[in-house]
C-alpha cells in the first residue's frame, strides 16, 4: 500500500519536473508563473489521477513489464507537441495542456486494454488487430504533423487548411508542387509502411508481454479490484475518447465547418479581396499623377497598452516611452490620447483595421480591400516585416493581407532586428513598409532580449516589471526604426497601433471584457517636407489628439495621410481630414456591443 501511494505521487512529479525543464528550455516558459495555466494544470491532474488509478488498481510488476511499450505513443505525442509549442514557436500556447491530458490517458490505455482483453481465448486475432489499428492512427497523426513541418516550414493549422481550401493558388501550387514528385510519393509510400509495421510491432509486443503474463494483471483477486478495473477503464476510455477530440487534427476540421467561426471570416474576406480589388478605382487627384516619392512605414503593434506607455499616461511611474515622450513635443508628431482597439483580439481587430471594414460603415466584409492593395495601387512597393508566426490562427486574417505585398519576412527574432531587414532589403523610390512587431505579446519577458532586460530603465520593484519591460523595449526599436529611415529611406510619414491592448489579469480576451484591452496606442509622424507639401494634414491631426479614434478607421486615416484615396475611401473615417465623424457619443468596439463613453475611466 506505501509503495502504491509513493509511486502514485511520485510519477507525475517526475515526469511534469522534466517536461517543465524542456519546456524552460524552449525559452517561452521563462519563469514559474508561465506554467501557471488552467490545460497545463488540467494536464498534472490528469498525470496524478492516471498514477492512483493504476498504481492502486494494477499488479507492480505488471505495470513494469508493460511500461516500454505504454510510454511509447505518450511520449511521441507529448514530444511532438512540446517541440511544437515549446520550440516551433506554435502559438496559442494555452492549447499545450490538451496534449499532456491526452499523454496521461494515452498512457493508461495499454493496461486497461490487455487487462480486459488478455485474457479472452477467443477471437486472438481480432484483439491485436483493434491494437494495432488504434496504434496507427496515433502512430500516424504525429507523424503528419512533424512531415508538414519539415516539408513546408510551418505548422499544419488552420491557416494551413484555409490556404488549401481557398482558392489560395499558390499555396496550392506549391502544396501539389512539393506533394507530386515521383520522389516525395515513393517517399510518403515508405513512410506509410513504416508506420504500418510499427503499429503491428506495437500490437503483437502488446499482446505478447500480457498473455505471457502469469498470474493477475490486478494488484489483489478482491471483488474491489476488478470494480478499480471497471472505473479506471471507463474513465481513461471515455476521458481519452473526450480528449482526442480536443486535439490537432480533430480540433481543427471542427473549428473549420463550425459556422460563424473565426474561419469563416476569413474564408470571406479572402475570397472578397481579390474580387473587390478589380472595382477599386482612384478619386482624384490621381496619386499615380503626382504622388510624394518617399516611404512611408505602419507599424502594426501587438498588444501594447497605452495605460502603460508615459507619453500617454504622464503620470505612470515608469518611464517606459523616453523616445515617443520626447517626440511628442515635437509639430512633427500627432498622437492619440483616446485612441482604442475595435476588438479585444488580433484577429478580428487586425482584420477590421488592414481594410476598408469598420463598425460604423461596411462590417460585412463583402466589399472591402485592405491598405496593401491601396499602396500597390497607388504606385507604392510593398514590404511586410513581421515578427508574429505566419501560420496561426490568431494572425491568420493579417497573415492573408501580408501576403499580398510584394514582398515580406517572416521574422523569428527579438523586434529590434527589424533594423537589420531594413538595411538589407531592397531599396525601392516608392515605398511602403508594414513592420507587425510582436510587441508586448505574453509571455512578455520573452519578447526582450536578455541583455536588454536591466537596461531599460523599467525599475525592478515595478508590479508589472515585464509587461513594461516590453513597452519600453518597443519604444526603443521605434526609436531605431525612425532615425533609420529618417536618414537612409526618405521617409514621408510613420504610423503606429496596437491590435489591441491588455489587462494585466485577463490579458486579451472576449469574455470577460475590460476596456483596457481596447487601450491602444497610437501616433501619426509627418516628416517636415511631407508637411509642406500637404500643409492641410498636421494640423488636423494636432486637433484631433484628444478626440476619440478606433482601430477599425486605420484603413481610411492611413490611406488618407498617404493621399491615396480610393471609391473605398472615406474621410469622414480618416482622422486625418477635418471631416472625421467619430465623437465619445458615437465611437464603439467589440463589433458596436461596447460603447467607448461607458469606459470607466471617463467616470472618474
Ligand atoms: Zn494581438
Amino acid at each position: 500500500m506505501k509503495k502504491a501511494l509513493f509511486s502514485s505521487i511520485l510519477w507525475p512529479i517526475v515526469s511534469a519536473l522534466v517536461i517543465m525543464g524542456l519546456l524552460h528550455l524552449g525559452g517561452d516558459f521563462a519563469d514559474i508563473h508561465s506554467y501557471v495555466q488552467p490545460r497545463l494544470g488540467a494536464g498534472l491532474l490528469i498525470f496524478f489521477i492516471v498514477s492512483f488509478g493504476l498504481n492502486f488498481v494494477m499488479d507492480r510488476n505488471y505495470l513494469k513489464i508493460l511500461l516500454p511499450i505504454a510510454v511509447i505513443l505518450p511520449l511521441l505525442w507529448m514530444g511532438t507537441f512540446t517541440w511544437a509549442y515549446g520550440f516551433a514557436s506554435l502559438p496559442e500556447k494555452k492549447h499545450l495542456g490538451d496534449y499532456y491530458v491526452l499523454g496521461g490517458l494515452l498512457f493508461a490505455l495499454p493496461y486497461v486494454y490487455t487487462s480486459i482483453t488478455g485474457r479472452i481465448r477467443k477471437l486472438k486475432g481480432l484483439w491485436t488487430f483493434i491494437a494495432g489499428l488504434f496504434a496507427f492512427f496515433m502512430l500516424l497523426l504525429p507523424f503528419i504533423y512533424i512531415g508538414y513541418y519539415i516539408l513546408f516550414g510551418g505548422e499544419m493549422d488552420m491557416f494551413a487548411m484555409l490556404a488549401v481550401r481557398s482558392t489560395h493558388l499558390k499555396e496550392i501550387k506549391d502544396f501539389l508542387r512539393t506533394m507530386g514528385s515521383p520522389a516525395h510519393i515513393i517517399m510518403a509510400v515508405v513512410a506509410f509502411l513504416f508506420v504500418v509495421s510499427l503499429a503491428t510491432a506495437f500490437a503483437r509486443r502488446l499482446m505478447k508481454k500480457a498473455r505471457s503474463f502469469e498470474g493477475s494483471y490486478l494488484r489483489g483477486d478482491g471483488k474491489g479490484f476488478a470494480l478499480g478495473l471497471a472505473v479506471i477503464s471507463i474513465l481513461f476510455v471515455g476521458g481519452f475518447y473526450r480528449q482526442i477530440t480536443h486535439v490537432f487534427p480533430a480540433s481543427m476540421i471542427r473549428a473549420l465547418n463550425s459556422k460563424g467561426s473565426e474561419f469563416s471570416l476569413l474564408q470571406k474576406l479572402s475570397d472578397n479581396l481579390d474580387k473587390n480589388v478589380k472595382t477599386m478605382a482612384f478619386v482624384l487627384p490621381d496619386p499615380n499623377s503626382g504622388i510624394d516619392e518617399g516611404t512611408h512605414i505602419v507599424i502594426i503593434g501587438e498588444s501594447a497598452s497605452r495605460d502603460h506607455m508615459k507619453a500617454f499616461t504622464p503620470d505612470y511611474p515608469e518611464e517606459t516611452t523616453p523616445w515617443l515622450s520626447e517626440m511628442a513635443k515635437t509639430k512633427d508628431f500627432a498622437l492619440g490620447y483616446k485612441a482604442y482597439s475595435n476588438f479585444p483580439n488580433t484577429l478580428f481587430s487586425l482584420s477590421y483595421a488592414m481594410t476598408s471594414a469598420s463598425q460604423y460603415g461596411d462590417s460585412s466584409f463583402e466589399d472591402v480591400v485592405s491598405m496593401v492593395d491601396v499602396a500597390k495601387a497607388a504606385g507604392y512597393y510593398t514590404t511586410w516585416i513581421s515578427f508574429h508566426n505566419r501560420s496561426s490562427m490568431s494572425s491568420a486574417g493579417v497573415t492573408m493581407i501580408a501576403e499580398r505585398c510584394d514582398d515580406s519576412y517572416w521574422e523569428k527574432n527579438y523586434d529590434g532586428y527589424t533594423l537589420d531587414i531594413l538595411k538589407r532589403m531592397p531599396k525601392h523610390k516608392k515605398q511602403v513598409i508594414f513592420i507587425n512587431i510582436d510587441g508586448s505579446h505574453y509571455t512578455y519577458i520573452a519578447r526582450v532580449p536578455v541583455n536588454l532586460r536591466d537596461k531599460l530603465g523599467v525599475s525592478a520593484g515595478d508590479k508589472y516589471h515585464d509587461y513594461d519591460l516590453t513597452i519600453a523595449y518597443d519604444d526603443l526599436v521605434m526609436k531605431e526604426i525612425f532615425e533609420y529611415a529618417k536618414e537612409n529611406l526618405n521617409m514621408k510619414s510613420m504610423i503606429y497601433f496596437s491590435d489591441h491592448g491588455e489587462n494585466m489579469e485577463h490579458y486579451h480576451t472576449t469574455s470577460p471584457f475590460f476596456y483596457d484591452m481596447v487601450h491602444i496606442p497610437f501616433f501619426v509622424y509627418l516628416s517636415p517636407d511631407y508637411q509642406a507639401a500637404h500643409p492641410e494634414l498636421m494640423p488636423v491631426l494636432k486637433a484631433h489628439e484628444n478626440q476619440v479614434f478606433t482601430n477599425d478607421l486605420a484603413f481610411d486615416t492611413v490611406t488618407g495621410i498617404w493621399r491615396a484615396r480610393t471609391n473605398f475611401y472615406h474621410s469622414k473615417y480618416d482622422w486625418s481630414s477635418k471631416d472625421y465623424f467619430l465623437t465619445m457619443d458615437n465611437a464603439t468596439t467589440f463589433e458596436r456591443k461596447k460603447k467607448i463613453a461607458d469606459d470607466p475611466v471617463w467616470k472618474k
